[in-house]
């Protein structure tokens, strides 16, 4: 965020005074805080993963944006970057870590695989999106997208919580914003357990 950016406009600082003072919002300088500190969860699911890695090389500089160091727990995380194909095994451990980082917490669906199922997506062991179970806040394209995609990627996640206001964002209210994620069951095939009483409907129907 540039310094335009942080400060209040219509505040004119003298400009003797402009490297000691600054007037802001509240909402500005918490989100400039969070959008500043964005650590990703350290897991990867496939192909993706590994211009995930690449983007975390010293050559593309994620330390920019505050977003090097990958945590190796969902508890000291607050980005959940799904790179690669995800499948039904998987996603009952993707929720459960995803429930188990806190909030604030954001999602990158990297990827075909990850935003919609991809190439896979009419197999019987693939989910067509992980937005089918997680709130995605941004969508990054390609096969495997490039690492320079993934920062882009990045720097429109930044942006999204330049926008956010402590009066409206989900973790300080109380509702079914805040409610977690059912793990997903697997079995013969996944299920959702927020669909439970549309699959007993169905269910009942076919016994009958
Ligand atoms: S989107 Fe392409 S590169 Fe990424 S996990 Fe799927 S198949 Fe692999």
């Amino acid at each position: 965020m540039s310094e335009n950016d942080f400060t209040l406009p219509g505040y004119d600082i003298p400009e003797e005074m402009k490297n000691t003072i600054n007037i802001t919002s509240l909402d500005r300088l918490y989100n400039w805080g969070r959008r500043s500190s964005v650590w990703p969860l350290m897991f990867g699911l496939a192909c993706c993963a590994i211009e995930m890695i690449a983007a975390s090389t010293a050559r593309y500089d994620l330390a920019r944006f505050g977003m090097e160091i990958m945590r190796p727990s969902p508890r000291q995380s607050d980005l959940m970057l799904v790179a690669g194909t995800v499948t039904k095994k998987m996603v009952p451990m993707i929720v459960r870590l995803y429930n188990q980082m806190p909030e604030p917490k954001y999602v990158i669906a990297m990827g075909a695989c990850a935003s919609g199922g991809g190439p896979f997506k009419e197999g019987y062991n693939v989910v067509a999106g992980i937005d089918k179970f997680l709130p995605v806040d941004v969508y990054v394209p390609g096969c495997p997208p490039t690492p320079q995609a993934l920062l882009y990627g990045l720097i429109k996640l930044q942006e999204k919580i330049d926008k956010q206001s402590l009066k409206h964002v989900r973790w300080y209210r109380k509702g079914p914003d805040s409610v977690e994620i059912p793990v997903p069951l697997l079995g013969p095939d996944l299920i959702d357990l927020r669909r439970t009483e549309e699959i007993k409907k169905i269910a009942a129907r076919k016994v009958e």
